[in-house]
C-alpha cells in the first residue's frame, strides 16, 4: 500500500515511521500541505494522510480521485476541512483519530490557562533580563471562580474535572450530552447563553460546526462578564477573532489563551520568524499583553504522537485488508461529534 503523507514535519515522519515498523506501508513524506496543486504528488498512491490545515475541498478530493486516491486518513480528530459530502461522492474513504490523548490537550488547556492568569509568560521573558520585579504579574486564583466548559467530550470532561476537583472552581457545562461523572462532582449543566453570560472564564472544547461557528461573537463579548478569560484549544473559528479584538481594546474581555486561530492554515506549523505576515488580525492579536498564544500545540506530546501514528496505520491497514472501517467520518457522523 502507497501512501502520500501531506504537511510531514520531523515529528510526523519520526513517530509514523515508528509504528509502520509491524506493517511495511510504502510511507512518502511530502512536506507541503495538500492543495489543489499538491493533489497530483498523490498520484499512484491508494491512500493520503492529512493534518488539520490540510484542505480537502471537492477540488482536491477530484483530483486525487482521478489519481486512484481512495482512503483519506486524517492524523487528527476534527474533520472539519474535509467536504465529506465529495467524498462520499467520489468513493473516497475517511478516517480519523477520535481520541489519541485527550490528556495532551486538557493539560495544555490548563497549562495556557495558568500562565496566562498568572502572568507567567511575561515572567519568564523579564527574568531573562534580570528584571526581578513584580509589578504587572498581580494574577488570580483559579479557586472560587465560575470556569464554563462549551463542549464535556474527552476532553472538555477532563478539563471540567481539573477545574472543578482539582483547582476548586464552580464549573457551569454545556453539551447537548451529559456526562453524569460530571454531575456527580458538582459541574452543573446550563444553557450555553447562561453559561457565556455567567462564567469568569470561558474554555472551548465543542467541534467546529456551522452551528459552532464564531460561538464567541460580538454580541456574546458584550453580554459577558467584564475581565472574562477565553481559552480556545479546539477549533480557530469558534471565536470571531476581530469582534474578539475589538473586545481586549475596549477592555471588556481580561485575557485570551488561543492555541488556534481562525486563519492558521498556511501560517501556523511554520517557522515565518523572518517573513512578514499578512494577517493584521493574527499580528494585532499578539501585541497585545494579555493574549497568549501557541500555534496549534496541544496535542503535541510523545503519547499523543504515538497513538495518532498507530491509529492512522491501523486504519489504512484495515481499509487495505477491506475490514470495517471503525474509525471512519461520514456523512451522519458530521452532525453527531
Ligand atoms: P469529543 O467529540 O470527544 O467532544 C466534543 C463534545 O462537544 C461532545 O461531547 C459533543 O456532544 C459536544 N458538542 C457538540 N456540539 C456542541 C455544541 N454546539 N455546544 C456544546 N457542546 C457541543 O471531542 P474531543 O476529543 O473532546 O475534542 C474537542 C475538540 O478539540 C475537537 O473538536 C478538536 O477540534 C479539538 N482538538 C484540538 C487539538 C489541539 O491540538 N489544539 C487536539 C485535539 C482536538
Amino acid at each position: 500500500m502507497q501512501i502520500a503523507v501531506f504537511g510531514t514535519r520531523s515529528y510526523d515522519r519520526e513517530f509514523l515511521a515508528t509504528a509502520n515498523a509491524v506493517h511495511g506501508f510504502d510511507l512518502q513524506f511530502i512536506d507541503a500541505p495538500l492543495t489543489t496543486l499538491t493533489a497530483r504528488l498523490a498520484s499512484g498512491h491508494q491512500a493520503v494522510c492529512v493534518f488539520v490545515n490540510d484542505v480537502a475541498d471537492r477540488a482536491v478530493l477530484e483530483a486525487l480521485a482521478s489519481g486512484g486516491v481512495r482512503l483519506l486518513a486524517l492524523r487528527c480528530a476534527g474533520y472539519n476541512n474535509v467536504d465529506l459530502t465529495a467524498a462520499a461522492e467520489l468513493g473516497i474513504a475517511v478516517v480519523r483519530v477520535p481520541a489519541y490523548s485527550p490528556h495532551a490537550v486538557s493539560e495544555f488547556t490548563i497549562g495556557m490557562l495558568l500562565s496566562l492568569d498568572r502572568k507567567i509568560h511575561r515572567a519568564w521573558s523579564r527574568v531573562r533580563e534580570n528584571n526581578f520585579a513584580l509589578d504587572g504579574l498581580v494574577g488570580r486564583n483559579l479557586h472560587g471562580r465560575v470556569a464554563g466548559v462549551v463542549g464535556t467530550g474527552q476532553i472538555g470532561a477532563l478539563v471540567a474535572r481539573a477545574l472543578r476537583a482539582g483547582f476548586g472552581c464552580e464549573v457551569l457545562a454545556s453539551d447537548p450530552i451529559v456526562n453524569p461523572e460530571l454531575l456527580d462532582i458538582g459541574v452543573r449543566y446550563v444553557d450555553r447563553d447562561v453559561l457565556l453570560r455567567e462564567a469568569d472564564i470561558i474554555s472551548l472544547h465543542c467541534p467546529l460546526t456551522p452551528e459552532t461557528r464564531h460561538l464567541i461573537n460580538a454580541q456574546v463579548l458584550d453580554a459577558a462578564k467584564p475581565g472574562l478569560v477565553i481559552v480556545n484549544t479546539s477549533r480557530g473559528a469558534l471565536i470571531d477573532a476581530t469582534a474578539l479584538i475589538d473586545a481586549l481594546k475596549r477592555r471588556q474581555v481580561g485575557g485570551v489563551a488561543l492555541d488556534v486561530y481562525e486563519q492558521e492554515a498556511g501560517i501556523f506549523f511554520d517557522d515565518l520568524s523572518s517573513e512578514i505576515i499578512d494577517d493584521d488580525v493574527l499580528q494585532r492579536l499578539l501585541t497585545f499583553p494579555n493574549v497568549l498564544m501557541t500555534g496549534h500545540q496541544a496535542f503535541l506530546t510523545e503519547e499523543a504522537l504515538t497513538a495518532i501514528a498507530q491509529t492512522t496505520l491501523a486504519s489504512i491497514a484495515d481499509f487495505a485488508a477491506d475490514r470495517p472501517l471503525q474509525n471512519r467520518v461520514d456523512l451522519g457522523g458530521i452532525l453527531g461529534s
